[in-house]
């Protein structure tokens, strides 16, 4: 009997400030690297050109400990899925060519992956994968915070995109205002845990009466309390910013939910680490008798299994195939 060859795929994200490699085989991470680059936290903000030299400098050793960790020769490795946008032209570039070298001189084909098409397909790995579709999908993070109509195996459909903040750029930039460090998301998320009245500060949820995603008006408030209160319940002000930002979340999810007939509901991105975000959307799926997805923690942010599970798919002729022709900052959707 003929024995069916394993295939692997190396996948590489470099589009800010985590260089991220894994390589996935039959659709389970069978190694995983990722280095955060904590240089930007004396900036409060990633700097571009000292992300995109912080990734060349991590990239051989991961690759390295991939190859390691996986158990396989570098011959082994069937093909390359590396992000090619959106993200910082610069660190996107590093990644993108040091993957072009490597399949190069391996002969292998090389996969351009759309990083937001990432995120989502995080969601494979989950014990609860998504199998009937469309599934209404938020995808927040630091860069993006927009709402997908996701039937695969087609391409995802945007149906709005955030008007100015991202969700994970507002909780940054507030936690940044209260000096908790970057990234903020975490460090609003543990000092939130502690507190015993999330409604002491009072925010205003953006759009009630409006559809569509805004956080700045938000983020503004947060930076007008501040300079108002000489001394601040830090547990508190975290709750209660973080509860109108997810409030606002929910609420225009849930409004999703009642225009169109949807089998789940998912959250994906780095924001999606959050305990308290997993829990709200686990009772709007309950309350809508959804199914609801979520990838497994480790995979809400950025990381190498995002490319590698797209182009696996791709390589199996499961979804279109996108080969690596450039990198771009901006989204592109499909047609
Ligand atoms: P990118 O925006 O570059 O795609 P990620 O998908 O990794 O990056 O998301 C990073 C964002 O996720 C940051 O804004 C960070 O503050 C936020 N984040 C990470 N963990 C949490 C958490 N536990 N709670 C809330 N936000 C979080
Ligand atoms: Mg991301």
């Amino acid at each position: 009997m003929a024995t069916v060859k394993n295939t692997y795929i190396l996948g590489i994200e470099t589009s800010c400030d985590d260089t991220g490699l894994a390589i996935v085989s039959n659709g389970e991470i069978v190694a995983f690297e990722k280095s955060s680059q904590g240089i930007h936290q004396n900036t409060n903000g990633v700097v571009p050109q000292i992300a995109a030299q912080e990734h060349l400098r991590e990239i051989n050793s991961l690759f390295q400990s991939c190859l390691d960790g996986a158990g396989i020769e570098i011959e082994e490795i069937s093909a390359i899925g590396v992000t090619s946008g959106p993200g910082l032209i610069g660190s996107l570039a590093v990644g993108a060519s040091w993957a072009l070298g490597l399949s190069q001189n391996l002969n292998l084909p090389i996969y351009g992956i759309n990083h937001l098409e990432g995120h989502v397909f995080t969601l494979f790995f989950s014990d609860e994968k998504p199998k009937k579709f469309p599934v209404l999908v938020l995808l927040a993070s630091g860069g993006h915070t927009m709402l997908l109509d996701w039937s695969y195996p087609k391409a995802f459909k945007r149906i709005f995109n955030t008007r100015d903040d991202s969700a994970g750029e507002a909780l940054d930039k507030v936690a940044t205002m209260l000096n908790l460090g970057f990234p903020g998301g975490p460090e609003i998320e543990r000092h939130a845990e502690q507190a015993k009245d999330e409604l002491s500060y009072r925010f205003t949820v953006p759009m009630r009466n409006k559809t569509g995603f805004s956080f700045s008006g938000l983020k503004t408030e947060a930076r007008k309390k501040i300079r108002e209160h000489d001394e601040l319940n830090l547990a508190d002000f975290c709750a209660s910013f973080q509860k109108a930002a997810f409030d606002h979340l929910l609420d225009q999810s849930e409004k999703q939910l009642s225009l169109k007939q949807y089998h789940g509901i998912a959250i994906v991105g780095g924001v999606s680490a959050n305990q308290k975000l997993r829990k709200q959307f686990q009772s709007l799926a309950q309350d809508h008798s959804l199914c609801f997805f979520a990838p497994p923690l480790k995979l809400s942010t950025d990381n190498g299994a995002m490319p590698a599970i797209v182009a696996e798919k791709m390589l199996n002729g499961e979804i279109e195939t996108s080969f690596l022709t450039g990198v771009y900052s901006r989204f592109k959707s499909k047609k």
